[in-house]
């Protein structure tokens, strides 16, 4: 019998590219009913007209600290709460904790979401003892960091991610260097925040062009919307699709808003960087006190710099025109790039999703519903490799997002960065119940993914 019946439902289907009213059974944590009949069930949900999705992957986002969050999850919530099964940190080159800490707690917890894990190469530099973040790492240090990374890899990390414009010392031959062990693997993905944005972001891609190029090893372009989002998207994108025509092996994420956000106290904050942006200070809004939700003056600016650099900082300055374009464009899946602290953020870790669905496929109609949709499931479950997840087959992991289409939006705002979205009515983990009409029901289904090495 089965577990669930789901019925009257839409289920998205990307085999024939269309949504078709028919019934979903699931049992044992699969997807086992595909039909117009109704089979036996111990549940029988009645969806009247709901989109049935694959579980959303996020494949670029930033896991709790636990060491801040005292062990509990925060970003993970905020993630079930949009409709995310299965979320990848360690991204930027940055892990907020070990990679073995981070397993050994949703081993032991479970977790609200399925996770996997960048190992980030600045951590892997503050690991070996290396602060300076403008100088190149030392050979010395280099092999360190390439012995910790084979470890982590070992215990089933994805890939490694680069943070080149919080690590600028970091060199080419570092990179080739460090990535040795893996160079010509399919099954590992490298990704990288770009090294240099607006104006120079071009010059930025063509070093991640490089690395792709060198290494063999596919490449992901982390959020190219807050970084290539100042006027020449349309340029950037003829770029990628050119590299991917003479088979070098990239991907991009990018997320549907027009600010970004990091530490107030980090290098994207260098001076010049308003300048680059065509901004003023009150183009950076604060996010904790004392300056919670507060635009900068030079003066709070440079104060928080130097006396709060761990401070999430927010900065409108990205251009609404050219998210759409990145959006739109089919070699661009949508990422959140999600990161909180003290529960406080950007929007993003809340509302991606949502907001991706509800305002650019819904109510701007940037491009086919069905084919938008593959760019948060199918898309990202692929480049991960992650064959039983990102579509709804017979046989497939029964992770699964319940929506309603009229009613899918996200709430969270600058200032309220985890305000849960409406719309979503169901979201199935391993077969599992774990959210009803927006209220999270269990939180210890999800599991790290691990990666054989
Ligand atoms: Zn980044």
């Amino acid at each position: 019998m089965l577990d669930y019946l789901f019925t009257g439902g839409q289920v998205l289907d990307f085999e024939s590219n269309e949504l078709r009213s028919i019934h979903l059974g699931i049992q044992d944590g699969k997807i086992c009913y595909l039909g117009e009949e109704k089979p036996a069930a111990k549940e029988v949900l009645e969806l009247e007209g709901k989109i049935i999705s694959p579980g959303f992957v996020d494949i670029h986002m930033h896991e709790e600290e636990l060491a801040v969050t005292g062990g509990d999850y925060d970003i993970a919530l905020a993630m079930l709460s949009m409709g995310v099964t299965t979320a990848v940190g360690g991204n930027c080159g940055n892990n907020r904790q070990s990679i073995k800490e981070f397993i050994d707690h949703v081993d032991q917890k479970g977790s609200p979401v399925n996770y996997m894990s960048f190992v980030g190469h600045n951590s892997l530099r503050q690991r070996v003892g290396n602060n300076n973040t403008k100088r190149a790492s030392t050979e010395k240090e280099i092999q360190q960091m390439k012995a910790l990374l084979v470890e982590d890899l070992k215990l089933g990390a994805v890939g490694l991610s680069f943070g080149f414009e919080y690590a600028t010392g970091a060199t080419l031959e570092e990179v080739l260097a460090l990535t040795e062990p893996f160079w010509g693997r399919k099954t590992h993905l490298l990704s990288a925040h770009y090294r240099y944005d607006a104006d120079r972001s071009l010059e930025a891609i063509e070093e991640m062009v490089q690395i792709a190029k060198k290494t063999e090893i596919p490449f992901l372009i982390s959020h190219l919307s807050s970084c290539s989002a100042f006027g020449m998207m349309e340029e950037t994108l003829t770029m990628i699709r050119n590299y991917i025509k003479d088979e070098v092996d990239l991907a991009v994420d990018a997320y549907p808003y027009a600010a970004f956000s990091t530490l107030i106290g980090s290098d994207v904050f260098e001076d010049g960087c308003l300048e680059r942006w065509g901004v003023d200070y009150d183009a950076i809004e604060l996010t904790e006190a004392p300056y919670e939700n507060m635009r900068c003056t030079k003066e709070i600016f440079y104060d928080a710099r130097e006396n709060y650099p761990e401070m999430i900082a927010i900065a409108h300055v990205m251009r609404e025109e050219d998210i759409g374009i990145a959006l739109a464009d089919p070699l661009v899946m949508v990422a959140s790039d999600g990161l909180y602290r003290h529960h406080k953020g950007h929007p993003r870790g809340a509302g991606t999703f949502p907001r991706f669905i509800g305002r650019y496929l819904r109510d701007q109609k940037i491009m086919d519903f069905v084919e938008g949709m593959k760019k948060i499931t199918l898309m990202p479950a692929e480049r991960l490799g992650l064959e039983n997840k990102g579509r709804i087959a017979l046989g497939m992991d029964a992770d699964l997002t319940i929506f309603s289409q009229e009613e899918i939006m996200d709430q969270a705002v600058f200032g309220d960065g985890q305000r849960p979205p409406k719309g979503i009515d169901y979201v199935f983990l391993d077969g599992v119940m774990v959210l009803e009409k927006g209220k999270i029901l269990r939180q210890d289904k999800g599991k790290f993914i691990r990666k054989d090495f």
